[in-house]
């Protein structure tokens, strides 16, 4: 049993009003487990109450009461560019971030933690650690496997919703003490017999397919391993082989697929520009498999109607990110995947991951993305590194 270890947590900030004495619900459903039959996270116990707020500084991940039990250092900061994060990076044993307020593991920052053997993403995607100077340095990289995994499909159905009905502006308009119908419905469509078509039938990706079968669409795809022809022909998917021959037939896309170096600039102004002319897409994966600017541009020019997701790069945002001020986007903050819901899983997950890397117990195969000097576990069947 490893004991001593020095663990930097990186979270987000409390919110402005301060850490949350109350909630708008009381509970969570309770859920049997995953699709497919993944179970939930199993760590031993949990210090914390699900639905409370665990992703940020005061929240803790609900660690602290484990680790310092466990004769553990717990270091939890949301300041991740300063002089003091590089001072706990120097030696820290485990490194925990969530991709929504990423500390960034540059291969610098990896070469100056030579303590560092853990890092694991709370929540799902592991691009904000450069993987192959993790894999040089034999560092575990682990994440949540599923955690969020449908949260964030929740996110891409509404998104889509949003930006085909129009719902944004409609809203603001109320907001405005306005009723001009002319001007919310100018721009409003209907998602019904649409093509729609998701780059990546992952776990987000199938499920946001399973979703959105329902509302009479055609679904398309394309991934680097195909879905069971069961699965295929009970949600009439259309397969392709690539993105560049899915997307000229598609009215809506949306992104599901890892930042790797197959996919990152995926979405520059030659694949946008065979899009259909008023094609809507929707990228809750991560902002660089899009090119920034290309997206500016084609909204511009009305080859995209909209554009929508949480991903940005970097994180947090600047002020003057374009994608904050370009027309009819549905941006939020990185928010899809860290529901109270999910940071329950996520927290709990965490710890499990935590509670096999103490006990010297391997790592659940599915959470890991390298170990060993070399992509494991989920790591092997979806990332690719530059090698
Ligand atoms: P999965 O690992 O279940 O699915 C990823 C899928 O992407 C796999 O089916 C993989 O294919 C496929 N893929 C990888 N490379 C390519 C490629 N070049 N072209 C087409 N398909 C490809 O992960 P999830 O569905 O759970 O999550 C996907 C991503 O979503 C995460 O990596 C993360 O970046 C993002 N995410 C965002 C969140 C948010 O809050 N906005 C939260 C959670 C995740 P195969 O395995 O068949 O090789």
């Amino acid at each position: 049993m490893l004991e001593g270890m020095k663990i930097l947590c990186v979270l987000y900030d409390d919110p402005v009003t301060g850490y949350p004495a109350t909630y708008a619900r009381d509970d969570l459903p309770a859920l049997p487990g995953y699709p497919g039959g993944q179970t939930l996270p199993t760590p031993s116990s949990v210090d914390f109450t699900p639905g409370h707020l665990l992703g940020s500084v005061s929240g803790e991940l609900g660690l602290r009461a484990f680790l310092e039990a466990a004769g553990h250092e717990l270091v939890v900061t949301s300041d991740k560019e300063s002089e003091e994060f590089e001072r706990h990076l120097a030696d820290a044993d485990v490194v925990i971030s969530q991709p929504f307020w990423p500390a960034y593991l540059t291969a610098d920052r990896i070469a100056r933690a030579p303590r560092l053997k853990l890092a694991v993403t709370a929540g799902i995607g592991s691009d904000h650690v450069d993987l192959d100077a993790a894999i040089a340095h034999g560092v575990t990289v682990a994440e949540v496997t599923y955690c969020n995994s449908i949260s964030v499909a929740e996110h891409v159905v509404m998104s889509i919703l949003n930006l085909v009905r129009n719902f944004v502006p409609s809203h603001q308009t109320v907001l405005n003490g306005g009723w001009n119908i002319a001007d919310c419905v100018a721009r409003s469509y209907d998602v019904e017999g649409m093509h729609i078509g998701t780059v990546a039938a992952g776990r987000i990706g199938l499920a946001v397919l399973k979703r959105l079968a329902p509302f009479d669409v055609h679904l398309h795809y394309t991934d680097r391993h195909r879905l069971r022809r069961e699965v295929e022909q009970e949600l009439g998917l259309t397969f392709h082989t690539s993105a560049a021959d899915m997307v000229p037939h598609c009215d809506v896309v949306t992104v599901n697929a890892p930042l790797h170096p197959e996919t990152e600039g995926l979405f520059d102004d030659s694949l946008i520009g065979s899009m259909k002319r008023g094609a809507y897409l929707i990228n809750t994966a991560r902002a660089r498999i899009a090119d920034r600017d290309a997206v500016v541009r084609a909204l511009q020019s009305g080859r995209l109607a909209g554009y929508a997701g949480d991903v940005w790069f970097p994180q947090p945002a600047p002020a003057d990110h374009p994608w904050r001020t370009m027309p009819h986007h549905g941006m939020t903050p990185h928010i899809s995947g860290s529901s109270l819901s999910a940071q329950a899983r996520y927290a709990a997950g965490t710890r499990e991951i935590l509670e096999s890397f103490f006990a010297g117990t391997p790592i659940r195969d599915e959470y890991l993305i390298v170990d060993g000097g070399k992509l494991a576990g989920t790591g092997a069947h979806s990332y690719a590194v530059r090698g």
